[in-house]
């Protein structure tokens, strides 16, 4: 099993998606081992986004991330990292395919709804930097053995 951070961005926040987007994961079958609302801090911003901060967009998006407070989450299962990213879609909500959050809550390429770690690394780094150890609460709900077959539980 794997564990991967999504962030409900501003732009889910302050549209009233929040409720929706948590229940498409909970649908799929993920669990959810840590969540909670924080005011993101230019530091963990420069730091999340260190790979874009000399890109022209960054102070955009800077304020953009920073225009409400967001929600962050430690969900669970079985390839999460991967089964994650299909389900955010492509980064500009309009190129996004219908069926992924971005393509069904989007029309922009900063205003997109959801962050996803993209790879295990930097989910294991990414949770790291949003979550105390004491804030992930592992456990294992009944339904499992409904959720997947008994292989992939191993
Ligand atoms: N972003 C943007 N303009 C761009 C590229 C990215 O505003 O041309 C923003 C957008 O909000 C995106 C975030 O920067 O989600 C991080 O970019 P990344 O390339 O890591 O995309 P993601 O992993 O979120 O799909
Ligand atoms: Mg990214």
């Amino acid at each position: 099993m794997e564990t991967t951070l999504v962030i409900l961005k501003p732009s889910a926040i302050l549209h009233g998606y929040a409720g929706q987007i948590i229940n498409r994961f909970q649908q799929k079958g993920l669990v959810i081992h840590g969540i909670k609302m924080m005011q993101l801090s230019d530091e963990l911003l420069r730091e999340h986004y260190a790979h874009l901060v000399d890109r022209p967009f960054f102070p955009d998006l800077m304020k953009s991330m920073q225009a409400s407070p967001v929600i962050v989450m430690a969900l669970w299962g079985k390839d999460a990292v991967e089964v994650v990213r299909m389900m955010t879609g492509a980064t500009n909500g309009r190129k996004a395919l219908p069926g992924t959050i971005r393509g069904d809550f989007s029309m922009s390429g900063q205003e997109n709804i959801v962050h996803a770690s993209d790879s295990l690394e930097n989910a294991e780094i990414e949770l790291r930097r949003f979550f105390k150890p004491e804030e992930i609460l592992h456990y294992e709900p009944t339904f499992l053995n409904y959720t997947y077959e008994p292989a992939e539980l191993l």
